[in-house]
């Protein structure tokens, strides 16, 4: 069992020094106990106020980031729920756990250690309350969790369970608790948010229900090319909304916390696993494109003992939550574990991390910086690379434009990543990876069917083909202007 108050002393010691001047009689900042990690699934880093948004749709969101730090440029190791969760959960890349596409999305290994793992061999109570379908327990998502709730409810059912099992501990237990919510995927409000942020529509999109299994399917291109801007408008209201009860269920969920005296000893972790297209690049939902709005992620990290109302611009990934998670609370993070420590970026490291990004179900990877993301693809267009400080939209494909110095070099960078994790066994599942039938059903309710994309080490030459030659270069030329689109 870890000693977090003396850790927290070996940790925080120097910067409570400086924060009071060595003063002893000034209150002590509370050392980190547990840890919560939220997961608002689907939710768009730009649609967050703390983020810059206009609309004033998620106040706890917004308030909680001010209590700590928060990362303005996070990017998710995939575009939807199973290979992003494994991954911040893991903190080891998609491909290195060969997880699929939506049909096929394969199962976290058992030779994998997980952050619940990493926890409760460290005597934590584990639980998770998730909504099930793309982070089922019976995915791989259970492991190191003493509780693993995976049923589709809504947030305030979720929030219930949470406190009800919190109820359940000893005073001096340590917890680690993962929560996870589709309500802002799913765009179903209750009606008093709906009331107040869906303004009335007599478009073709369905009233009622959700409409994630529309906006979510790939083989609805049409239907979704022929949404004009009343119903988008409609579209992005319902998430708006959705997003708006979500908040006020973390706001009172952070109420009890408070209440039961355990906030200032939690480490509270927000994010969302990917974000959301509204059209912007063509399609809608998530899990098939890799442009911003599907890249970038809100991520909060809450503590007394960490800067306040600090906001980090340096390029992160979700990779690096649990080992962040680990570092804060003294746990020697495991030696495979592909992300590292955030700590030292909250205190003002001017660092960026590369990232790499995972689509499986569509079979692309990207390279991203803050300046420049490659993207490759088994479909049209096969190559882009955008400059994300001049073009924010990402329509200006410059892959054979010779003016771009770094081109050569995020190729090469790209092909070797690949080679590498496609070269690693060690967390390739044993056995069967067939979905249950009702993780195969819930799946599908959420719009989440089909997929023929990445097979992984058959695709190996494939992807180097398109990193280290320029076979094709015709082809993609020709697609030029908005090869985005
Ligand atoms: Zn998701």
């Amino acid at each position: 069992m870890v000693k977090h108050d003396a850790l927290a002393l070996v940790l925080f010691g120097p910067l409570l020094a400086l924060a009071f001047g060595g003063c002893a009689r000034e209150p002590e900042t509370p050392a980190i106990r547990n840890v919560v990690l939220i997961s608002i699934d689907t939710l768009r880093r730009d649609h967050v106020g703390l983020y810059g948004y206009e609309k004033a749709v998620s106040p706890a969101i917004d308030a909680l980031g001010r209590r700590g730090t928060w990362f303005d440029q996070a990017i998710c190791q995939a575009p939807w729920t199973t290979p992003s969760t494994a991954s911040f959960l893991t903190s080891l890349y998609p491909s290195m756990m060969r997880l699929g596409d939506f049909g096929a999305p394969g199962r976290i290994a058992e030779s994998v250690t997980t952050l619940a793992e990493l926890l409760r061999a460290r005597s934590f109570r584990t639980c998770a309350v998730t909504c099930g379908g793309c982070v089922a327990g019976d995915l791989g998502f259970a492991q190191g969790f003493e509780e693993y709730v995976d049923e589709p409810v809504d947030m305030a059912v979720t929030v219930a369970r949470s406190i009800a099992w919190l109820e359940k501990l000893a005073p001096d237990e340590a917890f680690f608790l993962f929560m996870h919510t589709y309500d802002v995927h799913n765009y179903a409000p209750s009606e008093p948010y709906r009331a107040r942020w869906v303004a009335p529509y007599q478009g073709a999109l369905p009233a009622g229900g959700e409409l994630a299994p529309l906006l979510q399917s790939f083989d609805k291109k049409e239907e979704i090319a022929r949404l004009n801007a009343e119903d988008w408008r409609h579209v992005v209201e319902r998430y708006d909304a959705a997003l708006n009860e979500v908040d006020d269920r973390l706001a009172a969920f952070l109420r009890r916390l408070e209440e039961r005296g355990l906030l200032d000893q939690t480490l509270i972790v927000l994010l969302s696993d990917h974000g959301e297209e509204f059209g912007e690049h063509g399609s809608s939902g998530h899990g098939f494109t890799m442009y911003e709005e599907n890249l970038r992620v809100p991520l909060i990290f809450a503590h007394p003992s960490l800067p306040r109302d600090r906001r980090v611009d340096s390029q992160v990934r979700l990779l690096d939550v649990a080992p962040t998670i680990a570092d804060l609370l003294g746990c020697a993070a495991p030696a495979e574990w592909q992300g590292q420590s955030l700590a030292p970026f909250m205190q003002g490291q001017p660092a960026d991390l590369v990232a790499f990004v995972e689509n499986s179900h569509m079979a692309k990877k990207a390279l991203r910086t803050p300046e420049r993301k490659l993207i490759v693809s088994m479909a049209k267009p096969f190559r882009e690379l955008f400059d994300l400080r001049q073009d924010r939209t990402e329509t200006r494909n410059l892959i054979w434009d010779e003016s771009v110095p770094e081109r050569a070099g995020m190729r090469d960078l790209l092909a070797r990543w690949v080679e590498r994790n496609a070269a690693e066994e060690r967390f390739v599942p044993q056995g069967g990876t067939e979905l249950s039938e009702e993780t195969r059903r819930e799946m599908e309710a959420l719009g989440y069917v089909g997929g023929s994309g990445d097979k992984f080490g058959a695709d190996t030459e494939y992807w180097l083909m398109l990193l280290r030659t320029d076979q094709g270069r015709e082809l993609d030329a020709s697609l030029g202007e908005g090869g985005g689109r």
